[in-house]
């Protein structure tokens, strides 16, 4: 696929006929393509770095399903796995050795992770972490970051990032004020507003919940120090410290991102990488807190298809894989390529831009901002990403319909693609 002549009617026929009878035509919103026009294209299939669509057009694929797909789609490894679980059942709501074998690799992985529990999304791991916050310090109040997206629980809809932000809805209707009362919100990678929130209400907090790396603002990773003064205010006052690794929890290195910049935390909240593409989320820290969920504990937390044997036979392998040497400098070498590549073509065009990359998650910004927050992040020019993204799409390349999303790049990608991607990104800057 090379662009311009893209035929797109079957998608768009598909899509009307979603919408009579989907919220939306789509099961999560941002797959809509509301922010940036346009209809979303249906996928017949994927292979390797590769999305085919309904109209038979393909697409080098930076969304990788939103982060799960870091080996690329349809691995022949993973696929092997699940038919393999499969054949032997598909659900047992009892425990089986898989999840054994999935939580020790886990807690391997996971410095500060000593025990952890298995859900189906990354939406109730940030649910259940919050709770067994509340209720291990008996305190009602939580702080999150602004721009930062943490699933679509009632108390973290406050100020949230990816669709949330591009929907523009701050507070979505539904949540009651009781619940959007307790949650505190504070600028991202701004310690001393932090602290102000401790001075006031810091007796009331459970904890602080974060992305160790914003990835749902676009990529914004933490300025020096940051993190090591959000662990120290959480030590000072007794609150927990949460971090949300659902997007970069074994995407930015083996250890995820408490690995990579040396900081533990009580609580981490897993999701998409650890499913291998299938539905899971995990949430996991120190012994002590961890015991005092069901049935060990009295905080309450279930799951009919949690620990789902092919759920768990498609993490175990992609985590396997992701052991093997090499792999997070080969990713972390295609990924500078590609950075490198979109840095020149913006310097050699004059396209004021940021380009914001913690290993494979890579984020360009039309601005020439520092990018370091969710304001900053809105200092990027929304009409020219629009503009942009449906010209890479034309030319067979697919990044996330969103400005606030970074772009994934995974070990199935060649450098032939990603030369392939810098120099569709040089034709769509070029009709600006
Ligand atoms: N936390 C973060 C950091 C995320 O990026 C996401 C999803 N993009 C979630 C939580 C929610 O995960 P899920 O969509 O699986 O519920």
């Amino acid at each position: 696929m090379n662009g311009q002549s893209r035929s797109t009617s079957r998608s768009q026929a598909a899509f009307e006929a979603a919408k009579r009878i989907i919220p939306g035509g789509v099961n999560s919103p941002v797959r809509a393509f509301r922010s940036v026009g346009g209809a979303p294209f249906f996928v017949d299939r994927g292979e390797g770095s590769r999305i085919y669509d309904i109209d038979g057009n393909d697409y080098i694929d930076y969304v990788g399903s939103w982060g799960p797909l870091i080996l690329g789609h349809a691995h022949p490894e993973v696929l092997a796995a699940i038919r393999e679980a499969a054949e032997r059942g598909t659900s047992f709501g009892a425990p089986t050795e898989r999840e054994t074998a999935m939580a020790e690799l886990v807690c391997e992985r996971m410095p500060s992770v000593e025990v952890v529990r298995m859900v189906n999304s990354g939406t109730e791991a940030t649910m259940s972490a919050l709770r067994l916050a509340r209720g291990f310090t008996n305190r009602p109040k939580i702080v999150k970051f602004e721009g930062s997206y943490h699933g679509h629980a009632d108390a973290l809809l406050i100020k949230a990032g990816s669709g949330v932000a591009t929907l523009g809805l701050p507070d979505s209707p539904g949540v009651p004020a009781g619940v959007a009362e307790h949650t505190i919100t504070v600028p991202y990678n701004d310690a001393a507003s932090l602290r102000l929130a401790f001075e006031k209400y810091g007796e009331q907090i459970a904890a602080v919940i974060i992305e160790p790396i914003g990835g749902n603002m676009g990529v914004v990773p933490p300025l020096p120090g940051f993190l090591e003064e959000i662990r120290s205010i959480t030590t000072q006052y007794g609150a927990l410290l949460i971090f949300d690794e659902v997007m970069t929890g074994f995407r930015v290195h083996l250890n995820s991102a408490q690995g990579l910049y040396g900081i533990t935390p009580d609580l981490t909240c897993m999701g998409k990488v650890i499913g291998g593409g299938l539905p899971v989320g995990a949430y996991g820290g120190r012994r002590d807190i961890m015991e005092m969920i069901a049935p060990s504990g009295p905080i309450y937390q279930a799951g009919t298809l949690s620990g789902n044997p092919l759920a768990m036979a498609a993490g175990l392998t992609t985590l396997r894989l992701l052991g093997q040497p090499g792999v997070y400098e080969e990713l972390e070498r295609k990924s500078a390529r590609l950075e490198e590549g979109l840095a020149r073509n913006a310097r050699e065009l004059g396209i004021p831009s940021t380009i914001n990359r913690v290993g494979s998650m890579v984020c360009p910004f039309f601005t020439e901002a520092k990018v370091v927050d969710y304001e900053t992040a809105k200092t990027s020019d929304l009409g020219r990403f629009a503009r942009v993204f449906g010209r890479l799409l034309d030319r067979g390349v697919s990044i996330a319909p969103s400005q606030f999303e970074g772009m994934f790049v995974s070990l199935a990608h060649s450098d032939a693609d990603i030369d392939r991607t810098i120099e569709a990104h040089y034709e769509a800057l070029k009709l600006e």
